[in-house]
């Protein structure tokens, strides 16, 4: 095993374009697996630490965390993975061993969710200094380091532009409507924002058999891939000067069955849940903030509403990945539809401020040839 010296986006501080640098990837250690990436998605999350999250320290770092690739080489005691297999690197690993692995009730390993991975864990540096490996996968990179506990190996005939999604935006959304919120068929159900996240919660929706798919966004252009994914009516907040909770309990007959917020804004969490039917009604969490507290109402609970929220949509990653693959290969789930921009690692910073501004569902890059 050498040091692999190649090419990687780094995001040197906050709120900066990120840099295209040559970096070093160290060797794959006990247990670890280093991964040439072949296409990765861009994620909010990915906005998120680089322009609005609270840790300043998580710089150097390379973010990414919704890639797919191919094994390049395995470190000692790897028994499970070999040079050429394809993979999805997973930002939630799954043990097997823990107390969480081991109940059914929950997908977030002991063995952690990554932030940031810390400088000991790392395996890169660029100029003499130690560079952070984000959410510990790291996939605006031509190669990473992830340890086989956060690999899930997938079918060899998977296209990895494709199914690189399934690392985290559709996984996440179309999770959230299946596994945490458990949508029933012929229910009502209100997703509010409609990038990949929202869009893939719509999916789940309308395969978990829902009548009514109610699609919010302050972006109208999103309404008509929504409908692409099963959506059936289309509400803009903007259209209203009243709350749109009011509104949907109005187009309902009472509110929702099953709301998911899939924004990261702790005022459309507290709507979603506002949006949902007493008695009965499920309000899902899925957008990301950890900026602000959020507020509700004591009754809206009380009167039996329920509010959850979930992370990579519940799916344990290991088992959940490679299923995920299969159903697309199966046509079961799409991912086509979801790509808007194909472009190269190198136009990252474009396909950031596409996301910025709106204009795209999912860019997916390509990193490294095949
Ligand atoms: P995105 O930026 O592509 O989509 C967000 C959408 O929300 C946009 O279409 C935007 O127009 C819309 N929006 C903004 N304000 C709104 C409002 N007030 N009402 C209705 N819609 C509004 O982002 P994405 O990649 O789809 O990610 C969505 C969220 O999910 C982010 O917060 C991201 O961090 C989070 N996320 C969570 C997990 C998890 O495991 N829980 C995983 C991935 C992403
Ligand atoms: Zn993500």
């Amino acid at each position: 095993h050498k040091v692999i010296k190649c090419r990687a986006a780094v995001a040197w501080e906050p709120s900066k374009p990120l840099v295209m640098e040559e970096i070093e990837v160290a060797p794959p250690q006990a247990h670890e697996i280093r991964i040439k990436i072949v296409a990765t998605g861009v994620c909010h999350t990915d906005l998120y630490h680089l322009f609005e999250g609270k840790h300043k320290d998580g710089f150097p770092c390379v973010l990414g965390h919704e890639g797919a690739g191919i094994v390049e080489s395995v470190g000692s005691e790897v028994t499970k993975f070999n040079p050429g297999d394809k993979v999805i690197p997973l930002f939630i690993s799954q043990c097997g061993q823990c107390r969480f692995c081991k109940s059914p009730k929950t997908n977030l390993c002991e063995k952690g969710w990554y932030d940031v991975m810390s400088e000991s864990d790392t395996r890169f540096t660029c100029k003499g200094k130690k560079v952070l490996q984000f959410m510990g996968t790291s996939t605006f990179s031509e190669y990473t380091v992830v340890n086989e506990i956060a690999v899930a190996k997938i079918h060899p005939s998977a296209p990895l532009d494709k199914v690189c999604l399934l690392g985290c935006g559709v996984a996440t959304g179309y999770g959230a409507a299946l596994n945490t919120a458990k949508v029933e068929p012929g229910s009502t159900c209100a997703v509010f924002g409609l990038g990949a996240v929202g869009l893939a919660a719509v999916m789940g929706c309308k395969n978990a058999g829902a009548k009514r798919i109610i699609a919010i966004d302050i972006n109208p252009t999103k309404y008509e891939k929504a409908k692409v994914f099963g959506a059936t009516e289309f509400v803009n907040p903007k259209d209203h000067n009243k709350p749109i909770s009011q509104v949907l309990h109005e187009m309902t007959n009472g509110g929702v069955d099953f709301s998911l917020e899939c924004v990261g804004s702790v005022a459309v969490m507290r709507s979603a849940l506002e949006s949902c039917v007493k008695g009965w009604g499920v309000s899902v969490l899925v957008g990301w903030t950890d900026m602000d507290d959020f507020a509700a109402r004591p009754i809206q609970l009380i009167a039996g509403r329920t509010w959850k929220g979930s992370l990579f949509g519940g799916f344990k990653s290991k088992d959940g990945v490679p299923k995920l693959v299969n159903e697309y290969l199966e046509k079961k789930v799409k991912l086509d539809e979801f790509v808007t921009h194909n472009m190269t690692l190198a136009q990252v910073n474009d396909a950031i401020q596409l996301m910025q501004t709106g204009d795209c569902i999912r860019s997916v890059l390509s990193v490294a040839l095949q």
